[in-house]
């Protein structure tokens, strides 16, 4: 069964704060709520989420990446946790691409980011992971490591003129991606 988690929308100050190191990644309780986050993820479609949109102020999100129709360029990977993670490294080059949130329902932002990133975070087995990501997934990271820091996408687009509500944005622009 899917344990239901709300999801914190903008203007919640928790989705401000900088959120805390995991402490005991093995502990069942953690690992349980994992769980129950992946199973929220996978209902909810999502790309990834964070843990502090869901309230818990903690250092730790789940990518999903899988191709859909907003995102039919999106690479199908298995959804992973992405524990106490650090950005080791961003490239010179950056590209811009829309962006979506769970907690800015209904808006779209063309947001910047560096396409090529390398990291370090520890995955749900404690072990520490050192990688490097491109393109999407990049993009995907980054969103998430920036709800760590109480950053969201709108922060980061550069007018806001390049904001859209998701209802235009998919006559204008998922129109032509597909
Ligand atoms: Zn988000």
């Amino acid at each position: 069964m899917t344990v239901e988690f709300e999801i914190l929308q903008l203007g919640h100050p928790q989705l401000r704060q900088p959120a805390k190191p995991v402490e005991a990644i093995l502990d069942p309780a953690f690992q349980r709520q994992l769980d129950d986050l992946f199973g929220f993820v996978m209902e909810k479609g999502g790309m990834g989420i964070a843990a502090p949109q869901v309230g818990i102020s903690q250092q730790f999100f789940i990518m999903s990446s899988h191709p859909n129709e907003r995102y039919p360029y999106a690479p199908d990977v298995e959804p992973f946790a992405v524990i106490n993670p650090t950005i080791l490294e961003v490239s010179d080059g950056q590209s811009k691409d829309w962006e979506g949130c769970l907690s800015l329902p209904g808006i779209r932002g063309l947001v910047p980011r560096a396409d090529e990133i390398a990291v370090r975070f520890y995955n749900r087995d404690g072990e520490l992971r050192e990688t490097r990501y491109q393109g999407f997934l990049a993009r995907v990271f980054q969103h998430e490591f920036d709800h760590l820091q109480g950053t969201v996408f709108l922060d980061r687009v550069e007018t806001t003129r390049e904001v859209m509500m998701e209802q235009e944005w998919r006559c204008r622009v998922a129109a032509q991606l597909s």
